[in-house]
C-alpha cells in the first residue's frame, strides 16, 4: 500500500467514517488518492476550497422501493439506486446494474471511478451509476419487464438527455433497456432518444456500441504492446466473464491475431486449447442465456477442452501472454496475479471496472507487466454511448465503420495521454497514476471554474 501524505490520508479517514462499511467506495478512492500526491506537489492550488474532498462525495444519492408481480403473483420487492456523482464536465453518464450484489457502496464505487473514466474520454459527460439488487437469472421475459418498467416508474423523474443519461451495465443490455426505454417514453409521453444509450439500432441505438468496451479494451492494450515493439499477433488470451464486455473483446483480439483460450462465468470457466468458438458462446448467452459449462456438453470431452467449476480452480491458472478481466471488482486476487507472473503474462487489460485487488496491482507493476486500468482501458463503452447521444441530437445514425474509426482515435488518445500524463508526472509506464491524474485534473479544472456548488 502506497503511504498517502498527512492530508490525503485525513481525506480518506473522512471518506471511511462517513461511508461506513462501503468497502468497494473506500478502495476506489484510495487508488486515486494515491496517485494526487504528486499533484498537489506540484498544483497546491487544488488542494484548496475543499476540492478532493468535493470531489470524493456524490452529488446525490438516490435510493427507491422497486415493488414488482412475479409469475406466480406474488409482490416481490428489490432496492433501487441511483447515485448522481459528478457533473462538473456535463450531464451524469453511467450504466445501470441488477445483480444481487448491488448496495449503495458498489454503486458508490462505480460512478466515483466513471467520473474519471468520463473525464478521461474527452467527452461532455459527468459520472453517474445506478441499478438494483434485483437477480435477472432464471426470471422469465415477463418478469424482467415488469420490474424494468418499476424500476423506471420512479428512476424517471430524476434523468433526462440533459440530466443524467443511464445505460447498461452487469445483468442490464439491450432488452432492459427497451423495455425502460419504453416505460420512460410512456410516462413522459416524449420521444427523448437521449435519455438513456445502448438501445437497439432500430430505435436510436448507435452502430457499435454494443462491441464498444471489448473492441475499446482491446485497442488500448494493442497500444499498450505496440510500446514494447509487439502486438497480439500469435498471443494466447484469457477473457474472463462470458457477457457483453468479454464477448467482444475475444471478437477483437481474434481479428487482432491472438487466441482466446478460456472464458468464464460465475459457475466456472472453460478452456479450449484451441481457441474458444465465439459463435458457440454467442449461442449460448447471448441466445439461449444458458450457463458457459454448456460449451463443454455441446463439444464433447478431449480435445483439449475442459471446465472447472468455480471454487475448483481460478481462470488465472490458465497460462497466457495477456490477461483480459471482463467480469467483476476483485475477481483477481494477489495469488492470480502472481500464478500470471510466474506463466509469462506480459500485458493486462481490465474490461470490467476495479477487477484486480490493490495486490494483485502491485504485483504486476513490480514485474513490469504492462497494466492498464479499467477507468481508462474500458472507457470505449462509456466514449461510444456519448458518440449515441451526439446521433440522437442530430437525428443521425452513422455507419459501423466511421463509429468504430472514432472509438479507435478516442481509445489511441486515452493511452497516449495516460502514457504522457504518466511521464510528466516522473512515473514512465504507470498507467494506473496516468490516468488517475489526468482524469482528476480535467474534473478538478472544470469544478474550479464553477465555484463552490
Ligand atoms: P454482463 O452482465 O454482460 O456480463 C457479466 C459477466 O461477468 C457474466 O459472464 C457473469 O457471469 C460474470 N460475473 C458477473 N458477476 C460475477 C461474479 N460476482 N462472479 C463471477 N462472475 C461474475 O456484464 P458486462 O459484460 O456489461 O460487464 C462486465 C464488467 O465490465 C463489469 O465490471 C462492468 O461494470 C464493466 N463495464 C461494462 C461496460 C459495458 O459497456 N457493458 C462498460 C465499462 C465497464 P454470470 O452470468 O454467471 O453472472
Amino acid at each position: 500500500m502506497v503511504q498517502l501524505d498527512e492530508r490525503l490520508e485525513s481525506i480518506l479517514a473522512e471518506v471511511i467514517r462517513r461511508n461506513a462499511g462501503e468497502s468497494e467506495f473506500h478502495q476506489a478512492v484510495r487508488e486515486v488518492l494515491e496517485s494526487l500526491g504528486r499533484v498537489v506537489a506540484k498544483r497546491p492550488d487544488f488542494a484548496e476550497g475543499a476540492l478532493i474532498e468535493r470531489i470524493c462525495e456524490p452529488e446525490r444519492q438516490i435510493i427507491f422501493r422497486v415493488p414488482w408481480v412475479d409469475d406466480q403473483n406474488q409482490v416481490r420487492i428489490n432496492r433501487g439506486f441511483r447515485v448522481q456523482f459528478n457533473s462538473a464536465l456535463g450531464p451524469y453518464k453511467g450504466g445501470l446494474r441488477f445483480h444481487p450484489s448491488v448496495n449503495v457502496g458498489i454503486i458508490k464505487f462505480l460512478g466515483f471511478e466513471q467520473t474519471f473514466k468520463n473525464a478521461l474520454t474527452g467527452m461532455p459527460i459527468g459520472g453517474g451509476k445506478g441499478g438494483s439488487d434485483f437477480d435477472p437469472k432464471g426470471r422469465s421475459e415477463g418478469e424482467i419487464m415488469r420490474f424494468c418498467q418499476s424500476f423506471m416508474t420512479e428512476l424517471y423523474r430524476h434523468i433526462g438527455e440533459y440530466t443524467d443519461v443511464p445505460a447498461g451495465d452487469i445483468g442490464v443490455g439491450g432488452r432492459e433497456i427497451g423495455f425502460m426505454f419504453g416505460q420512460y417514453k410512456r410516462l413522459t409521453n416524449r420521444y427523448e432518444a437521449g435519455v438513456l444509450t445502448g438501445k437497439a439500432l432500430f430505435y436510436g441505438g448507435s452502430r457499435a456500441r454494443t462491441e464498444a468496451t471489448g473492441y475499446g479494451n482491446t485497442y488500448f492494450v494493442q497500444s499498450m504492446l505496440g510500446t514494447k515493439g509487439t502486438s497480439f499477433e500469435g498471443k494466447k488470451v484469457v477473457v474472463s466473464g462470458s457477457g457483453n464486455v468479454a464477448i467482444y473483446s475475444h471478437e477483437k483480439v481474434t481479428s487482432f491475431g491472438g487466441k482466446v483460450v478460456a472464458m468464464s462465468d460465475s459457475s466456472g470457466y472453460i478452456v479450449d486449447e484451441n481457441g474458444i468458438d465465439l459463435k458457440l458462446i454467442k449461442e449460448i448467452k447471448e441466445v439461449r442465456r444458458a450457463r458457459i459449462s454448456e460449451y463443454l456438453r455441446i463439444k464433447g470431452e478431449g480435445k483439449g477442452i475442459y471446465f472447472v467449476k468455480a471454487g475448483e480452480g481460478s481462470i488465472w491458472d490458465v497460462p497466457c501472454d495477456v490477461a483480459m478481466p471482463s467480469a467483476t471488482q476483485n475477481e483477481l486476487t494477489g495469488k492470480d496475479a502472481k500464478t500470471l507472473v510466474k506463466n509469462g503474462v506480459q500485458a493486462v487489460g481490465e474490461g470490467a471496472n476495479m477487477p484486480s485487488t490493490p495486490e494483485a496491482i502491485r504485483i504486476f507493476q513490480e514485474a513490469g507487466v504492462l497494466f492498464a486500468p479499467g477507468k481508462a482501458a474500458n472507457a470505449g463503452g462509456v466514449a461510444t454511448s456519448a458518440l449515441e447521444m451526439q446521433q440522437n441530437a442530430s437525428r443521425d445514425s452513422w455507419s459501423f465503420a466511421q463509429t468504430e474509426a472514432r472509438l479507435a482515435a478516442i481509445m489511441a488518445s486515452i493511452h497516449d495521454n495516460c502514457a504522457a500524463t504518466a511521464d510528466e508526472y516522473g512515473a514512465p509506464g504507470d498507467y494506473v497514476l496516468g490516468a488517475n491524474i489526468a482524469g482528476f485534473v480535467r474534473v478538478a479544472e472544470s469544478m474550479r471554474a464553477l465555484g463552490v456548488i
